[in-house]
């Protein structure tokens, strides 16, 4: 489960291998910024190792998955926020793309409910 995936965009951005604007790293997690950011600050977080869904990671390792929203909150400080939205997409219907888990930071524009 932990090993790097061939193929993945995520584990490739982790690794060096793919260009990322890392902004942040932890122990366990990554934060770089969307490349097609929906908000002023849109950073991903993801854990280091290969975990398709958010499922996935809480089960199989639960300090990753807590460390997900840790770090999403320490970016968010660092930009001057203190008001953000985190989105886990889970599955296709629910518009998820890159299946090693990401937690969406959104930040810096007032934001509506429910989503699309
Ligand atoms: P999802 O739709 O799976 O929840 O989110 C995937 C996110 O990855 C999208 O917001 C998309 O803009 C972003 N993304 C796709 N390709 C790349 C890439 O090569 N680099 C970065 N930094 N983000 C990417
Ligand atoms: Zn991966």
């Amino acid at each position: 489960m932990s090993a790097a995936v061939e193929g993945c965009l995520f584990c490739g951005i982790v690794a060096g291998d793919v260009p990322g604007d890392i902004v942040h790293s932890t122990e366990r997690t990554v934060a770089f910024r969307d490349v097609n950011a929906q908000a002023p600050t849109h950073v991903l977080v993801v854990p280091k190792d290969h975990y398709a869904t958010a499922a996935e990671l809480a089960a199989g390792d639960p300090a990753a998955s807590a460390e997900l929203v840790t770090t999403a909150h320490a970016v968010a400080t660092a930009e001057g926020y203190d008001s953000y939205r985190l989105v886990l997409n889970t599955g296709a219907d629910a518009g998820q793309t890159v299946f090693h888990t990401h937690l969406h930071l959104l930040a810096g524009r007032s934001m509506s409910w429910p989503p699309g």
